[in-house]
């Protein structure tokens, strides 16, 4: 019931279109009332001989009275027909209007509610699940309410047979009755039943959509390893255990009718018969017999539905359920009561005894403190896992430190909006990843307003512009997913283009040409140098010759940061940096030396 309560604001703006759908139903329940009784007239007056009431004799006259009758009762049943699929089509497009409005409310609501959410949860769940439910479960509050009109057609058809029966024969009335307290029980037991049951064939069906999502995703990777077969299997596995799970829904579910059909033919049998005993025994009429049968008909079709409506509603419950879990996750990463706004920060960024923990993980930051000045360039170098990355993303509040904190300009990040600190904050990652649009459309991500000279221009400080031009639809050129149909370097360019663009104080650079041949990498460098002017900078440095720009270096080992300062000091000091640093050198002697052996044969 709660689940149900939780759908219905969700058609408050749509009340008109609810209201008149409720009319039209109501009509044309009315009308299906009204079907029976020409029959009924046709049977009594115009074929056996129970006296017309006066008020038809008067209406048709008595000179051929019958014939008249017959055709009266004809024309009168066609235009019940025609009114009531004229309704029908009245009331197919109001309902079907209504039903892809809620819809699109309700799965919109779930994806922005889904973007809110941190990165921390949707790293820790596979994003198929996330389209599973969105796509696959965010229809359920419109199917639910939109059964709302059935069933509670059903109830309204339900009274009103019920008390033109009990007023034209109630113990007739009665014997089709003792059915309902077995359709009741049959009903109850399903729901509880099922119940969990659906809620895991629902979860298992996300599972093979996942299977699907991750492949598509990871296409290079499969391909280059020739995976397609384990990756086949692996969908195969996960749609044969879902489709188990659905087998043992559906059987269940057929029996579930088997017995609600059983129960209403059951009664009905037991109302014919009962009715054609009153009807020997001339207590009956042959045409009374007749409507009070088609009514006995038409008070087991309300009673199917309402039975039908219920089980059908278990599903839709396991999606709501799913769907609403997805609505009431409080994003852990959210704007503070009273957010601090800024336009422009001066970017002067501070750690004070930070520390930070993966779920599941111990100390992946431990007491982290410095301080980067506006404009300072700040090298961040160590080991691979060292915390580097998650160090730079405790900026934008990707994850939130749990103890000490991160000040912008003296103030604590937590306190600031999360547009505004987002907004005060460029950053490069190692892997470009750009959008399934065009290129001009990818460096406006950056700055939704810039027009296209401004996009231009960006994309010449970025050093893209030449070979953006060069490609036969230019800035119009379509990417594919993720960026693809350019090369790293390419994607890169345009990346540092989108960062141009956004213009914030404080950048943050990723390791963002580790992944980039040595020539490309001068071009980025340059364009990078560019992009750091007047900008506080963290670079996250795997090659130690891209930080020789650097003002201040941070050296981090397993979480802490265990020697900072200027690249002739650390060099100095003799500790991890001076080590990273001749291991560099060394590396590049080898490199340096084989070259020179392959270029002298
Ligand atoms: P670096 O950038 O220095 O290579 P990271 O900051 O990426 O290192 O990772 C630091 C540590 O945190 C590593 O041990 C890594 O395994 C772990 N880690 C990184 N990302 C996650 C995550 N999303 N969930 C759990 N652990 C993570």
């Amino acid at each position: 019931m709660n689940l149900i309560l939780r759908c219905l604001p969700l058609l408050v703006p749509y009340w008109r279109s609810a209201a008149l759908m409720m009319v039209l139903i109501l009509v044309n329940s009315a009308l299906s009332l009204l079907a029976p009784w020409p029959f009924k007239f046709l049977i009594d007056y115009a074929l056996a001989d129970q006296p017309p009431p006066a008020w038809l004799t008067e209406w048709l006259g008595s000179d051929n009275f019958r014939t008249r009758l017959l055709y009266a009762c004809a024309v009168t049943e066609v235009l019940i027909i025609f009114l009531h699929q004229l309704l029908m089509v009245a009331e197919t497009y109001v309902s079907t209007r209504l039903e892809q409005c809620i819809d699109r409310d309700f799965r919109s609501r779930l994806f922005g509610h889904a973007m809110q959410l941190s990165l921390a949860y949707h790293e820790n769940r596979r994003s198929g699940m996330m389209i599973y439910v969105i796509n696959n479960q965010g229809d359920a509050v419109a199917n639910l309410l939109m059964t709302l009109p059935s069933i509670i057609e059903s109830i309204v058809m339900l009274v009103g047979m019920l008390i033109v029966l009990w007023t034209m024969h109630w113990s007739l009335a009665a014997v089709s009755f003792v059915v309902v307290p077995a359709l009741f029980f049959a009903s109850r037991y399903y729901a509880t039943r099922m119940r969990e049951r659906i809620g895991r064939t629902k979860e298992l069906e996300g599972v093979a959509l996942s299977v699907i999502h991750e492949a598509m995703s990871m296409m290079r990777v499969i391909v280059a390893f020739c995976r397609q077969p384990l990756e086949h299997r692996r969908y195969l596995d996960a749609t044969q255990v879902s489709m188990n799970a659905r087998l043992g829904v559906t059987i269940r579910q057929t029996l579930f009718s088997l017995v609600v059909t059983m129960s209403t033919g059951i009664g009905r049998a037991a109302a014919w018969t009962f009715g054609g005993l009153l009807a020997l025994a001339g207590k009956l009429t042959v045409g009374d017999l007749t409507i009070v049968l088609s009514y006995i008909d038409k008070v087991y079709d309300p009673l199917e539905t309402i039975a039908y409506t219920y089980s059908g509603w278990q599903d839709q419950f396991a999606n709501l359920r799913a769907a609403f879990g997805l609505l009431d996750t409080k994003p852990d990463i959210a704007d503070p009561p009273q957010p601090l706004r800024v336009a422009r920060c001066t970017g002067r960024i501070e750690f004070r005894h930070v520390d930070f923990a993966y779920k599941g993980r111990t100390d992946t930051l431990k007491d982290v403190s410095f301080v980067a000045e506006p404009g300072q360039v700040t090298a961040i170098v160590g080991p691979t896992g060292a915390g580097k990355t998650t160090l730079v993303s405790l900026i934008p509040r990707f994850y939130d430190a749990a103890a000490g904190g991160v000040l912008l300009d003296g103030v604590d990040v937590k306190e600031l909006g999360l547009d505004a600190l987002r907004q005060q904050v460029s950053i490069v990652l190692q892997e470009p990843l750009l959008f399934s649009m065009s290129i001009r459309d990818n460096i406006r991500y950056g700055r939704l307003d810039a027009t296209n000279a401004e996009i231009e221009a960006a994309a010449r400080a970025a050093n893209a512009h030449d070979f953006i031009s060069r490609l036969p639809e230019g800035y119009g050129t379509m990417l594919g997913e993720r960026g693809s149909r350019l090369s790293g370097g390419e994607r890169q360019r345009i990346a540092v283009a989108r960062a141009f663009l956004k213009d914030a104080p404080i950048l943050i650079l990723d390791e963002p040409t580790s992944a980039i041949d040595s020539k490309t990498e001068a071009v980025i460098l340059d364009s990078l140098d560019r992009l750091m002017e007047g900008r506080t900078t963290f670079m996250i440095a795997h090659r130690l010759s891209t930080i020789r720009r650097a003002d201040w270096i941070l050296v981090v080992d397993q979480g802490r940061v265990v020697e900072q300062g200027r690249h002739d000091d650390l060099l100095a000091a003799a500790g991890l940096y001076k080590q990273l640093h001749e291991l560099q050198n060394r590396q590049a002697e080898r490199k340096a030396a084989a070259r020179a052996i392959w270029s002298a044969t």
